[in-house]
């Protein structure tokens, strides 16, 4: 033991950063243990400044039993310690900027471990800090990640329309931080499947890591609203570092972040001290970062630094799995027929197509019917349906056209000559004519700008082989049958 006489806050507190140094990582040192500054040391009680009230719950929270048996290896077992905090809001920088907190009693090291179920604690937490950073009486501070259990990859189905997401999505759930795809920035229309995959990849990394890693998702407007106030109640510094010491941060719908100047700014700070620490960035928008507005440049060029991914509309085939699988998840079995009218008359979004499926059951289910039919689906949804898609359209009909033949669309839309596409084009011509309102003229101008006598002649080159062709009428009966299906 050293002779008490002579040792110094200063040098006490050198010593005692030493052993620190080696019990916790260099980060964590530098941010928690750094910026404290020895004040005094007294009828053994050593005084150590900390920068907030925030730094004081923070250090007792989580570096408890550290610095108690660091603190009696150098000073005896006896020693006491107290904490000085620095006035965030004091204007001036003298003595009187420091309020002393109620000397923390070191209690043995056997019995002296923070007690977690809040026995024996009554001296631990001074009960008039409310912090609502910090769960209280838990020893290893736990972050409530905020999820949705629900939002995880088994059920988000793989699609054209978000492979290049959802495989950026699960490379980073494998190894949150130290990837390429940082930040991770998805984008795309309502209802696309934005909140289920940024959520999926917390999830799973709380179940491989657990509480290893702090995993913390917050819609752009929480977070916005947490902010504010905590400026409201000069917690802004606490808000910032609880923040910084996240792992993982989701933000969701960073669109709402348009002309908030302050949050941004803060959010600025936040997100470059997360991505030196080589933690995981997580953001979604509506559109791509340069299209968001009102978002200051220098932090639309940080979103550019790792990945951009957008989520597309779904194509049928998607939005076929899709219904399967939500019907799937509710326990239903759906007749094919039914998922095939759904998946024809719910194109803009998937949560049209789980509303849809939602709407089936709750209805069917009031009604007690056992079976969902074609004929009952078709009326339960048929608010649903006319309110997206009030009559066939032009584009509808080409669309089920080239998927019955597995061409692109727009080849029918162009002036190629290919046979093939040739055909797929005139039966579509004649189909618009029979299902549509649309003058030859108009029909024309949505073919790639042809004129009316070419419909003409579509037309009745179409019915020509309609009359001569049996396997030429089979299969115009069965795309009138999947046009009837689809429309109602
Ligand atoms: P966004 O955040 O883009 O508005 P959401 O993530 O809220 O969209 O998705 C809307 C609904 O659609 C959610 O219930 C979600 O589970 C579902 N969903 C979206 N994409 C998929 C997908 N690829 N597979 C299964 N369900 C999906
Ligand atoms: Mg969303």
């Amino acid at each position: 033991m050293n002779e008490l006489s002579t040792v110094t806050a200063d040098s006490a507190w050198e010593e005692c950063l030493d052993i620190i140094k080696d019990n916790i990582s260099y980060q964590k040192y530098k941010s928690w243990f750094e910026p404290i500054t020895p004040i005094k040391l007294e009828n053994n009680t050593l005084t150590i400044e900390v920068p907030s009230q925030f730094w004081y719950e923070w250090l007792e929270e989580h570096y408890y039993s550290m610095l108690r048996s660091t603190l009696a290896k150098i000073l005896g077992e006896d020693v006491k310690l107290e904490y000085s905090v620095v006035l965030e809001q004091s204007g001036t920088n003298d003595e009187g900027s420091s309020v002393r907190l109620p000397q923390r009693p070191m209690p043995p090291e056997e019995n002296g471990q923070k007690s977690v179920n809040g026995q024996g604690s009554t001296s631990y937490h001074p009960g008039q800090i409310e912090n609502p950073f910090v769960i209280p009486g838990i020893q290893k501070t736990k972050v409530d990640p905020n999820l949705n259990n629900n939002y995880v990859f088994e059920r988000f189905v793989e699609g054209d329309c978000n492979r290049l997401a959802r495989s950026a999505a699960i490379a980073i759930s494998e190894n949150p931080g130290e990837n390429s795809f940082n930040p991770f920035f998805v984008y795309g229309g309502t209802g696309l499947g934005k909140t289920h995959l940024i959520q999926s990849i917390g999830n799973k990394i709380k179940q491989q890591f657990s509480d290893q890693k702090s995993v913390l998702y917050k819609s752009s407007e929480s977070f916005t609203n947490e902010f504010v106030h905590a400026i409201r109640n000069n917690r802004a510094s606490e808000f910032s570092m609880f923040y910084r010491n996240i792992d993982v941060l989701i933000i969701d719908d960073i669109q709402f972040f348009s002309g908030k100047e302050k949050t941004q700014e803060e959010f600025f700070h936040i997100f470059n001290s997360l991505h030196q620490d080589g933690k995981q960035i997580i953001l979604s928008s509506d559109r791509a970062p340069k299209d968001v507005p009102d978002i200051e440049e220098r932090l639309i060029s940080r979103f550019a630094w790792g990945l951009s991914a957008d989520l597309q509309i779904p194509e049928y085939e998607t939005r076929y799995a899709i219904l399967e699988r939500k019907a799937n998840d509710n326990g239903i079995d759906l007749d094919p027929k039914i998922i095939e009218f759904i998946a024809h008359n719910f194109k803009s979004n998937i949560r049209d197509l789980e509303g849809a499926v939602i709407k089936l059951l709750a209805t069917a289910s009031l009604k007690g019917s056992e079976e969902i039919d074609l004929s009952l689906a078709k009326n339960i949804l048929k608010d649903m349906v006319k309110d997206t898609h009030t009559q066939l359209s032009i584009e509808s009909i080409q669309d089920y056209v080239c998927e019955y033949f597995g061409i692109n669309t727009n080849k029918v839309r162009e002036k190629t000559r290919k046979q093939e596409i040739v055909e797929a084009r005139q039966i579509a011509m004649y189909l618009a004519k029979q299902y549509t309102e649309s003058s030859l003229k108009t029909i024309g101008l949505h073919f790639g700008g042809r004129d009316h006598s070419t419909v003409i002649h579509a037309i009745s080159t179409v019915e020509e082989r309609l009359n001569t062709n049996e396997k030429y009428r089979r299969i115009l009966n069965e795309l009138e049958q999947k046009i009837e299906v689809a429309s109602i």
